[in-house]
């Protein structure tokens, strides 16, 4: 049997984010994936990915997203 790992990148578009934190809320791993914070040049709330590592691919963020903000990308 072979054993294939596979890494999971989440990636948020910043041109879409609101930050209105349905990631951060969606997203079960712990540490969690996402941290809200305000952009330091416009002052906006947006969605960073803080913990890409602790990811499991479950795509729970990219269904809650209201933007369609989040792309999960796979690594072999
Ligand atoms: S795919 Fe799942 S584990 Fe990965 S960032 Fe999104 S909600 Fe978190």
């Amino acid at each position: 049997m072979m054993v294939v790992f596979v890494k999971y990148i989440p990636k948020i578009d910043e041109s879409k984010c609101i930050g209105d934190g349905a990631c951060k809320k969606v997203c079960p791993v712990k540490p969690n994936v996402f941290e809200i914070w305000k952009n330091p040049v416009d002052g906006r709330l947006r969605a960073y990915v803080l913990h890409p590592e602790a990811c499991n691919g479950c795509y729970a963020c990219v269904r809650a997203c209201p933007q369609q903000a989040i792309t999960i990308t796979i690594e072999r």
